[in-house]
């Protein structure tokens, strides 16, 4: 496995790969890996003859009071974690190499990012929507896997790839968890034992709204109010959203007749967290 710094050692290594005949699969991360990273470069190595996983905690993507500062780094365990689970190739560029001086250029979508975390994060899916369509033009891969984590992510990216006619199938991948349910996520560094107690309220009050449902309940605003309540009761949790929409559109449903999203994102403290299930037993 080797790690790269600069967009041509990327073009020249997955250019002989191409020559050799091999697909490639792409993982994009901002580093700091676990479980639920593991998973994605996991499945990428078993669909795929090369992966390239790019670790690049992208600037863009966050808000001037956001933790770009304080993000979690250990380059040298995510190299291991690559190594273990088959990557062929990661791609660490220094934030001067994806956007040297006089970069000026922005991938924007309205829509499916107006709401949930665009509402609250309003510069966020802009940074991620550059970044993706240049690690997809830098890498070229056919195909590049995903969270369900970031489902709304996950969405946003189906559409730009569709929109903009990029030549990739992009993989949704299930949640990984710890085994009390929290879903895994580098920022989960950020918390203290008591913050780490009560961030299970997410995955709880998930879980009650998908019992809500599993019993009949059709209603969305029924459901997002019992999610609510098993949140608030938790105290160290102030709650940003919580919202049913259409899976792919991500706007909002009056009732729940197919594939719905229900998202949540809760400060811990001071810790953003984000957790979803799909609903699609209608
Ligand atoms: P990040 O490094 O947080 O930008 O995440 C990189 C990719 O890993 C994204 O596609 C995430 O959705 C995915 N990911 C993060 N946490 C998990 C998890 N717990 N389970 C599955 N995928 C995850």
């Amino acid at each position: 496995m080797k790690l790269v710094k600069t967009i041509d050692e990327v073009r020249e290594c997955v250019e002989k790969w191409r020559q050799a005949g091999y697909s490639v699969g792409l993982v994009p991360t901002m580093g700091y890996l676990h479980e639920g990273h593991a998973s994605l470069i996991r499945r990428a190595s078993s669909e795929n003859d090369k992966v390239v996983v790019s670790i690049f905690v992208n600037p863009m993507q966050f808000g001037p009071n956001e933790d770009l500062d304080c993000y979690p780094r250990d380059l040298e365990r995510d190299q291991e974690v690559c190594k273990t689970c088959g990557a062929a190739l990661i791609f660490n560029p220094s934030p001067e190499e994806l956007y040297p001086s006089g970069f000026c250029t922005f991938v924007d979508m309205t829509g499916p990012t107006d709401r949930l975390c665009g509402s609250s994060r309003p510069t966020h899916f802009r940074g991620v929507c550059t970044v993706v369509n240049k690690l997809l033009n830098v890498t070229q891969p056919d195909r590049a896997y995903f969270g369900q984590k970031d489902a709304q992510q996950l969405a946003v990216i189906r559409r730009m790839t569709a929109d903009l006619n990029i030549p990739v199938s992009i993989v949704g991948c299930p949640i990984v968890r710890e085994p009390d349910g929290l879903a895994l996520s580098s920022r989960n560094k950020y918390l203290n034992p008591g913050e780490r107690k009560a961030a299970l309220c997410l995955s709880n009050g998930l879980n009650s709204g998908q019992k809500l449902l599993e019993k009949g309940e059709r209603d969305p605003a029924v459901v997002q109010a019992e999610i609510h309540s098993i949140i608030s009761q938790e105290p160290l949790a102030r709650i940003d959203y919580v919202e049913l929409v259409d899976s792919a559109t991500i706007q909002p449903v009056a009732v729940i007749d197919h594939a719905i999203l229900c998202a949540v994102a809760v400060y811990i403290g001071k810790t953003r967290l984000i957790d979803n299930f799909i609903w699609e037993n209608i």
